[in-house]
């Protein structure tokens, strides 16, 4: 009997250091490695850095010209010309801070594609119209496909329309949902595969990471830049944190 209970014992505590495996917090350099010499937010350079710190994925953000060509970008305009209604041209001058040329998701693709370690974690911006995200969604999709990246490529978004048409084009892809106002079983219910929030949502609803989890969702909180609030994400088994300060991260889970 003694030896009945030592053996459950000895179970349990296996399938806990599995389940604790499972749960370790991994990182994602927000818009990528970027407060670093020689980058930038959403710069090829911030991807080769995000790369060089061995993180689980890099984030980054697209949007579609009027033209048809996607580009990465956090904001809908550049200088006060709405990337949306302009043609890639007439961003020819443009230099990022680091004096690199606006990056095209063609371009930061292949880039990407030399890091086959390194997630691309593709955030799909809002555009004006549902017919034009359905048009955005089908660009990205036809791009990725070409290049062969489907399984390197994840994908985020604050729009449901988007998330419904990526995972109608793309079912074995992850689709996360980024707006914060859906609870995971609503989340679940839509057929996407994970929430990322503002971690004050986690804040607020702190039991939405264990039924997440519990419902097979991913979790991922954005975009956390303080000591203590990482570790409280941590702390709540967040299976993702996106971060301006990925080493800082990356220190705290090493400790
Ligand atoms: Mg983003």
């Amino acid at each position: 009997m003694k030896n009945i209970f030592k053996f459950c014992c000895l179970i349990f505590a296996c399938m806990g250091s599995i389940y604790m495996q499972a749960q370790v917090t991994q990182v994602i350099a927000h818009r990528g490695f970027w407060k670093t010499n020689l980058s930038a937010q959403n710069s090829i350079a911030s991807l080769e850095k995000a790369a060089q710190l061995k993180v689980y994925g890099s984030e980054f953000d697209v949007h579609l010209t009027k033209d048809n060509v996607l580009v990465i970008n956090h904001d809908n305009d550049i200088e006060g010309v709405l990337i949306e209604t302009a043609n890639f041209s007439q961003f020819s001058q443009f230099r990022l801070a680091n004096g690199e040329k606006l990056p095209t998701l063609e371009n930061y693709l292949q880039q990407g594609k030399k890091f086959p370690e390194l997630q691309l974690i593709l955030e799909i911006k809002t555009h004006s119209t549902p017919e034009r995200e359905t048009e955005v969604v089908k660009q990205i999709v036809q791009l990725v496909k070409k290049l062969a990246m489907e399984k390197q490529v994840e994908y985020i978004s604050f729009s449901a329309h988007m998330c419904s048409e990526l995972k109608k084009e793309l079912p074995h892809s992850s689709v996360v949902y980024l707006n914060g106002d859906l609870s995971p079983a609503e989340v679940k219910e839509k057929g996407w595969d994970g929430i990322d929030y503002h971690y004050k949502i986690f804040q607020k609803n702190p039991q939405w990471i264990k039924e997440s989890h519990q419902l097979g969702l991913s979790t991922n909180a954005w975009t956390v830049n303080r000591g203590e609030d990482m570790q409280q994400m941590i702390d709540l088994g967040i299976q993702f944190i996106s971060t301006d300060q990925p080493l800082e991260l990356n220190h705290l889970l090493t400790k």
